[in-house]
């Protein structure tokens, strides 16, 4: 944690940003830490390594580079701790082991990302441990829903594939009454535009993959916890042996600093082209929380200090066919999985074929697209070309 800045005041996020993990005794002299490769750390003596006292024991455990990270992001969540793990999936995984054993039930939004159903579905559910799936708009009536073995609440706001808003607050009050634990994939907001844990989650999970890495070179993950989760989930991590290659963590660690400026102009020019395409006689609607037309953007002001570029599109009665068509005609859009990066991507998203809690109904087939760093103008005519040549299509 952060204790250099003393008495003085709370200074705004993209300072923070800036500074966070950044400690003398981390970085020694030098700006950015050092990119450690380590497993085996020396002793002085036998005493020395049975003693416990020394700062570096073992690779996994603990390296300069580790630290650095792990110390910025418990400043910048607000977090007793963080944990860095192999990759976002994974970050989820620890963070559902740590806060559930057999036995337990443990109520998931229904637009959380796939794989992690997967992982609920496929290999938890063997393990003794139950998910349920919920309407992403529920809130506080999530009590309703709550059994006498349910442990935790996975939430997803706004989610990555169809950006349903949830009242996390509302939900978290209803937790806490019962003891469960909220964890809050917060990787769309990033901690730069979500509180997770100020709004009532115990757990954030990040997939540091995207924005924070920020350039599609990396791989990592992030779990914070408050009190009430931290020891759990450090535990869990250490049980499960999990660590992040030092490249991976001094490039998300680079990331990480100019977070705030790539975040603002993949938002800025996301909410234009949002409203563009808004305004097209296509699209049915455009799924992003920053428009006022959006069922979740009361809550998005509410809780949220801003936004990314990254939102869903509704076309107007088109076939899958010709959707396909739009996407394959963009040609400063890439096709491909996942979202960050200082490059646009577009995929076709099929929510129909996973939702479990409620069917999604939608008027058309649904894009999603992530604006990056490209002059917005080129991407709107980008977007208007791929109109044109699929005009003719039903
Ligand atoms: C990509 C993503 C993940 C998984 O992250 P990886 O680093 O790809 O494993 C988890 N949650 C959300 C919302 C994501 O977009």
């Amino acid at each position: 944690m952060v204790k250099s800045d003393g008495e003085r005041p709370a200074r705004r996020p993209a300072t923070r940003l800036t500074r966070a993990g950044r400690e003398k005794s981390i970085t020694g002299p030098f700006v950015n830490p050092p990119v450690v490769h380590a497993s085996t750390v020396l002793f002085d003596s036998v005493d020395d390594m049975l003693g416990g006292r020394q700062r570096y024991v073992y690779g996994r455990r603990g390296t300069p580079t580790l630290e650095a990270l792990e110390t910025a992001i418990a400043e910048l969540e607000g977090a007793e701790g963080t944990v860095l793990c192999p990759s976002g999936l994974n970050a989820a995984a620890t963070a559902l082991l740590a806060c559930l054993a057999s036995g337990d039930h443990v109520l998931v939004t229904d637009n959380v990302y796939e794989p992690i159903r997967r992982l609920l579905d496929r290999t938890l559910a063997p393990l003794g441990i139950v998910a349920t799936y919920f309407d992403p708009s529920i809130a506080g009536s999530i009590r309703t829903l709550f059994r006498s073995n349910t442990r935790a609440v996975y939430v997803e706001s706004p989610g990555s594939l169809t950006f349903e808003m949830q009242d996390i607050p509302a939900i978290a009050a209803a937790a806490a009454e019962r003891d469960i634990l909220v964890i809050a994939d917060n990787t769309w907001a990033t901690p730069l535009h979500f509180s997770a844990l100020k709004h009532g989650a115990d757990v954030s999970v990040i997939s540091a993959t995207k924005h924070i890495g920020g350039h599609s070179d990396v791989m990592l993950g992030l779990v914070s916890a408050g009190e009430r989760a931290w020891e759990a989930v450090k535990r869990t991590h250490s049980d499960l042996g999990l660590c992040a290659g030092p490249d991976d963590i001094y490039m998300t660690l680079r990331g990480l600093r100019t977070l705030a400026v790539r975040l603002e102009r993949s938002a800025a020019s996301g909410e234009r082209i949002a409203r563009w395409l808004a305004g097209r006689r296509e699209v049915a609607r455009v799924l992003f929380p920053v428009l006022e037309t959006d069922p979740g953007h009361t809550l998005w002001r509410r809780d949220m200090t801003g936004a990314c570029g990254l939102f869903g599109v509704v076309f107007a009665g088109w076939s899958e066919k010709r959707a396909k068509a739009f996407i394959d005609a963009l040609t400063l859009f890439g096709i491909g999985a996942s979202w960050g990066g200082f490059e646009s991507l577009a995929i076709l998203a099929r929510p129909e074929k996973i939702r479990t809690a409620v069917p999604w109904r939608a008027e058309g087939p649904l894009v999603r697209l992530y604006i990056g760093l490209e002059d917005p103008d080129d991407l709107i005519a980008d977007l208007d070309n791929a109109f044109a040549r699929t005009a003719n299509m039903e």
